[in-house]
């Protein structure tokens, strides 16, 4: 970090009042637009590691730079950017704020920038931001933080290109080794190793970064809620307080067969690794249903691919979720039995076990914003990876008025957007300038 330190307490000339928060927000919603947007679809394809993903790091290191915020990348490739030096001793306590509970020294806020295929607008860029708009929102008010202020841009945490999702803060914590991310391979057979390498990175230096993990005293990631919450409510609560993530996992189903003609081959004669597929997709739903879960096989890749060729091999993708671990992992273990049954074999890919975040900071932010709802919610986030690693972690959830997600269709409305950015700079004012 820079070692002149201290925190910047002169107000910008250019920092705006409140009320220009939605012309800002606009502008900077409009300078994202455009990057990885399908034509047709209007979805976006913001893949870890790609042209487009470069243009928006290029993005956020240009508004950070605007801001005067210090720029640092850890050893995976996630961007830091900060308001104030997290290296630097704090005024009456110990050099190394530490990663305890209530230690280290850093307010961190923040998100990510990819998306999943076709995926929304506002899922990761949503909070990144109003990250950014919440920094110019308290130095528009001449707010002093006595703890830095950082704001972070995970990479790849969809995992829509190597498959695991939160892999930029899985890898700095320790949750995925180094070996298996630079392994991890897409769908065109390119490994993370060969793409990091591609994009100008040195995959050798990926691996547990606790230099980085140390400056992160509380983490708050604001994110567009993923279901229909906050809409079912009320009219008046556009901003809720995330208190836990239901355990969720990844499977890779396999099903091999033999390739043959379609028209040629007698039904009898057939080894079709579609069939044993579809029985395990239906047993899916209905293990969820049974266990009380969800299970979702969105993703599927068929080989050869060919419309007048008997499927020689089926690899499907299983995400399984539920409020109750033990019934996520019976409704797998109830799929397995079946993909077994038509000599499938299905092997874990990722398994998140149920977060629960910090309840003392939950409470201190929903009762900051007046006394707003605190919600469970389906959906991984980095803050869920954070808090499993020990950091102080909550999250803030903007109203969804469809509940749609990971859909060109989601969408949050510009007023709760903006309603969403007073919450974090007020959360941020909280965290910062006390003294706690
Ligand atoms: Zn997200």
């Amino acid at each position: 970090m820079r070692s002149n330190g201290g925190v910047t307490t002169t107000p910008r000339p250019d920092a705006p009042a409140l009320a220009d928060l939605r012309t800002r927000f606009a502008a900077m919603w409009a300078a994202l637009e455009p990057v990885g947007r399908d034509g047709r679809s209007g979805g976006y394809r913001r893949f870890a590691w790609t042209r487009e993903d470069h243009d928006l790091r290029e993005w956020f290191a240009a508004e950070c730079r605007a801001r005067g915020l210090d720029l640092t990348t850890d050893r995976m490739g996630n961007q830091w950017a900060w308001w104030g030096d997290p290296d630097a001793a704090p005024a009456g306590g110990n050099k190394r704020g530490g990663n305890e509970r209530g230690g280290g020294k850093g307010i961190v806020t923040g998100s990510h920038l990819d998306s999943v295929p076709d995926g929304g607008a506002f899922d990761g860029p949503l909070g990144v931001v109003s990250a950014l708009l919440a920094i110019d929102a308290l130095r528009a008010k001449g707010f002093e933080p006595h703890r830095p202020i950082g704001i972070v841009n995970f990479v790849d945490e969809e995992g829509a290109r190597f498959g695991v999702a939160c892999a930029g803060s899985r890898v700095i914590t320790g949750a995925m080794t180094a070996d298996r991310a630079r392994s991890l391979t897409d769908a065109d057979g390119t490994s993370m190793a060969e793409a990091l390498r591609a994009a100008g990175r040195n995959p050798d230096a990926l691996g547990p970064d606790p230099e980085t993990l140390r400056r992160i005293g509380t983490f708050v990631e604001l994110h567009v809620e993923q279901g229909r919450a906050l809409d079912l409510l009320d009219e008046e609560t556009p901003v809720a307080v995330g208190s836990d993530i239901w355990p969720h996992g990844r499977w890779r189903v396999d099903l091999a067969g033999e390739a043959n003609h379609a028209g040629t081959t007698r039904l009898a004669d057939r080894e079709d690794a579609m069939l044993g597929y579809a029985a395990t997709v239906l047993a899916a739903r209905s293990a969820a249903e049974a266990r009380g879960c969800v299970a979702t096989v969105g993703k599927v890749a068929v080989t050869p691919g060919g419309v007048n060729a008997i499927p020689s091999h089926v690899t499907g993708w299983l995400d399984a979720r539920g409020a109750d671990a033990d019934a996520v992992r019976a409704a797998v273990q109830d799929v397995r039995a079946v993909a077994e049954q038509h000599g499938g074999v299905v092997t874990e890919e990722s398994w998140t076990p149920t977060t629960a975040f910090d309840p003392g900071l939950v409470r201190r932010l929903a009762t900051r914003l007046g006394g707003i709802p605190v919600l469970g919610t389906g959906a991984g986030h980095d803050a869920g990876i954070l808090a499993n690693a020990g950091v102080r972690s909550a999250m803030l959830f903007v109203r969804n008025p469809t509940g749609v997600s990971h859909s060109p269709q989601e969408w949050a409305d510009p007023a709760d957007c903006v309603a969403g950015v007073e919450a974090l700079t007020s959360v941020l004012e909280d965290l910062a300038g006390g003294a706690r």
